[in-house]
């Protein structure tokens, strides 16, 4: 299985290979990076070649994974998954390696966390298909050298940054996922309902995309709650009125927002004096890991201009200030 940035319930990991789309036709939005890989895919299978590696970055839940069976599949090749902390040792990967077929596509999730080692490893990998590797330890120790079939790398990320720049630079495409727009969240929850079989309304489908945080995977996750609420509180179809009604038990705001990013606000603006306050600081305030705030709660509030990201540290916008109801944070002296 792939490891997420974040723990993802089995439920759901079950649920999202029943929903993920297959064709690179039905994946919604991302307009910009469909159109260069619709090229790119048949560049590369006209040419019968491996396409080039690529990069994919954003936050979780935005369609990475996705996009990697995707490609795979347009391509017409295998495709092969991993992450970047399972790979703990050079032989791990050289084991994958060795087993591709030609062209095929290895998927790296969380690529940003391999250790150093496997890194070295794998750039002649990239580079020339070519595996440099030692085997055994002491007097005995010997470097052989492989030939390996071409293959494409997709390795994902949720910030770029976080990869060390020789890895960086050998990915030929590079492409950052961006938020969904209400208008594409409401076409990927009425294809995921009729997927599921059951009534989801124009009301209903609007309403659970206008309050998914930008991302898909929250907007499926909210649909089927709300197809919960629907099952045991209504007649069963997803109106707005029971979307609403979800929702709000979910303690989702009109805004779309959860308890994380309204606490973090809160924090900013009631104990830090709407900032600057540093990313660990503000971590110890609202009890969440650096990597939760940076990878998972602030970017969304930061598209949503409630949130600075400065040199200085996180600021609370005026936005921010009014969306909670308190005073805009006294204007502070230079
Ligand atoms: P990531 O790898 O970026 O964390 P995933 O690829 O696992 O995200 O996407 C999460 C879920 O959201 C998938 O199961 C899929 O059903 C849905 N999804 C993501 N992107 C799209 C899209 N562009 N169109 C339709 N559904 C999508």
């Amino acid at each position: 299985g792939i490891l997420k940035p974040q723990p993802v319930a089995v439920e759901e990991v079950h649920v999202e290979r029943g929903i993920r789309p297959g064709r690179l036709a039905d994946y919604v939005g991302q307009q910009a990076i469909r159109e260069q890989l619709d090229i790119f895919i048949g560049a590369a299978q006209g040419r019968k070649e491996a396409m080039d590696h690529v990069l994919l970055y954003g936050p979780p839940g935005l369609g990475k994974t996705t996009l990697a069976h995707i490609i795979a599949h347009e391509l017409g090749v295998g495709l092969r998954t991993t992450s970047g902390p399972v790979l703990e040792r050079p032989g791990d990967l050289a084991a994958i390696l060795t087993n591709l077929a030609p062209n095929d596509v290895l998927f790296v999730d969380e690529i940003h966390r391999l250790s150093a080692t496997v890194e070295e490893v794998l750039y002649p990998a990239l580079e020339d298909f070519q595996l440099d590797i030692m085997i055994g330890e002491g007097p005995a120790a010997r470097s052989i050298k492989l030939d390996l079939p071409p293959f494409t790398l997709i390795g994902a990320t949720t910030r770029a940054g976080l990869l060390t720049s020789p890895l960086r630079d050998r990915f030929g495409i590079v492409a950052r996922l961006e938020f969904y727009t209400e208008e594409e969240l409401t076409l990927i929850v009425q294809r995921a309902a009729r997927l599921f079989d059951f009534v989801l309304d124009e009301g209903g489908a609007h309403e659970l995309a206008r309050r998914s945080r930008g991302t898909p995977r929250i907007a499926n996750r909210l649909l089927r709650r709300a197809r919960d609420y629907a099952q045991m509180r209504a007649d069963g179809a997803v109106t707005r009125e029971v979307a609403d009604a979800a929702l709000a038990m979910l303690g989702v705001d009109q805004r779309g927002l959860d308890g994380n990013d309204r606490r973090l606000l809160s924090a900013v603006l009631q104990k830090f004096g709407g900032g600057p306050v540093g990313v660990d600081n503000l971590a110890a305030a609202i009890g969440e890991t650096r990597d939760t705030i940076e990878d998972v709660i602030e970017p969304y509030l930061i598209q949503q201009g409630l949130l600075m990201r400065t040199p200085r540290g996180r600021v609370a916008t005026e936005a921010a200030s009014l969306y909670l109801g308190l005073a805009p944070a006294m204007a502070r002296g230079a």
